[in-house]
């Protein structure tokens, strides 16, 4: 046996703990035993005395694995199973096009277009195209603002629970709002129509978010947001994407601050979002959001001070990212996004831009050639891909960022540059858990697809 090379391990109180990526389990084990380990894996694993359960659950966890084991031909089987996976179905779905804000770094040509009877008809004849092999399908609403197409998003849910009841298909959905429309009503109906998750944008304290996520026409729509947030964390999880660049985030603390004293603190997960170069929409007239977009290894060390600060108010530490088979919609061939007009994109970030279609649900099955350079990309090509230490986790990051000239190095995730401290700061607040074994056991995954 020899020791993974997606290990991350941190040593806590006579303890090391030991992060598999490919497994996204977190084992803990006696520091003699660990050190036998690290000594006997040099010379082949020979006269190992470390105790016959502890290494049964490394194995599980893959932080050892066979001499022979190639894990990076294990990772790329891994993703090519999970983007060509039939089994399950993944539809974004635009409602609405039209949005009731006017945020100045939005990417989105934002026509107002409410999704139709038509459209909605041809979006459920996909499903039921597909019902015979699916075990899951899951559709995450979308806009523009989702919500100013509600009607069209509540239909369509009832007419989808109903076509996966009788094909015994398991049915879960998501949204991303803006928030301002998330009165108790509409979260009460949503919740009737299976949507479990709910990610909601704030960008600052009041003056901050007021400036860079203003209603149409101008007015601010903070605390109409943060009202909602009291009605819908009963009935949803609710995650709260803050959106920084390096100007804003100077006022982080603010809102962090207000959060908790209205509350909110341990009931809504906070993370930020990195505001990219090429997202913002540089010809509005309000481009009113103020200093410079972080770099993605600049943006890794501030979401660390941010999840410090997060904490310090109360705030849940996020757990640590779990296996990846493959990323996003936009790599997985059985994955679509649905505009407001029926118009197809693989990518979130392409909606709306007419330049990016691959295709009309009229006849979702005919793309065109746009289609290929989503399928294509993989990064098991890409030398940094093939040695890092995120890969597992990470599959390539976003492809969208990843076929921009401008934005190549955004494309990677936070953990490239602060796996380690990542992985202390979660051993950090889990180990006040008792208990010995795992502290996240390996993900589902990893156990579900072969590793020979
Ligand atoms: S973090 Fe970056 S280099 Fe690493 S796998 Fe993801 S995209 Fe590739
Ligand atoms: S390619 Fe990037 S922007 Fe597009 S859906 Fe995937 S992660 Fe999102």
């Amino acid at each position: 046996m020899k020791q993974s090379q997606y290990n991350i391990s941190v040593e806590q109180n006579g303890e090391v703990f030991i992060y598999n990526g490919v497994s996204g389990a977190l084992a803990r084990v006696p520091k003699d035993v660990y050190a036998d380990i690290q000594k006997r894996s040099a010379d082949g694993g020979e006269n190992l005395e470390a105790p016959v359960e502890i290494l049964e659950r490394l194995a599980l966890g893959r932080m050892i694995v066979p001499d022979s084991a190639d894990e990076l031909a294990f990772l790329e089987r891994r993703y090519n199973i999970s983007r060509g996976d039939k089994s399950r179905l993944s539809l974004t779905i635009v409602t609405s096009l039209g949005c009731n804000f006017d945020c100045p770094y939005c990417f989105e040509a934002k026509h107002p277009s409410i999704m139709d009877a038509d459209v909605q008809q041809l979006v459920l004849q996909v499903l039921k195209d597909k019902a015979q092999e699916l075990k899951t399908f899951h559709v995450t609403w979308f806009g523009g603002e989702p919500l100013v197409g509600k009607k069209p998003l509540l239909t369509l849910s009832d007419e989808f629970m109903k076509c996966c009841e009788s094909a015994d298909i398991a049915y879960s959905a998501s949204i991303l709002t803006n928030g301002y429309l998330l009165d108790e009503e509409t979260c009460s109906q949503l919740q009737a129509r299976r949507v479990t998750s709910v990610q909601v944008g704030l960008d600052g304290p009041p003056d901050v978010h007021n400036k860079l996520r203003p209603l149409a026409g101008g007015k601010g729509s903070f605390w109409k947001i943060v009202k909602n947030l009291h009605t819908a964390i009963s009935f949803f999880d609710v995650s709260v994407r803050i959106n920084v660049d390096k100007g804003t985030f100077r006022r982080i603390e603010d809102l962090l601050r207000l959060l908790a004293d209205e509350g909110l603190a341990g009931k809504v997960s906070v993370y930020p979002g990195q505001i990219v170069g090429d997202n913002v929409n540089t010809s509005a007239p309000s481009a009113t959001y103020e200093g410079h977009c972080f770099t993605n290894p600049e943006f890794a060390v501030a979401e660390r001070t941010f999840f410090r600060m997060a904490e310090e108010y109360g705030f849940a530490t996020p757990s640590l990212p779990r296996p990846t088979g493959a990323p996003c919609t936009a790599v997985r061939a059985t994955e679509l996004v649905v505009g407001s007009k029926g118009e197809l994109y693989k990518c979130w970030n392409s909606v709306g831009n007419r330049l990016e279609e691959i295709g009309n649900i009229r006849d979702y099955q005919n793309t065109n050639g746009r289609l290929r350079k989503w399928l294509k990309y993989t990064p098991f090509t890409n030398d940094e891909c093939r040695s890092c230490i995120a890969l597992p986790v990470c599959m390539g990051g976003c492809a969208h960022h990843a076929m921009s000239s401008n934005n190549y190095e955004n494309r990677c995730g936070t953990f490239r540059h602060t796996y380690q401290e990542q992985v202390s700061a979660y051993v950090q607040s889990a180990t006040s858990h008792s208990g010995s074994g795992f502290l996240i056991p390996p993900g589902e995954l990893s156990r579900r697809i072969d590793t020979r």
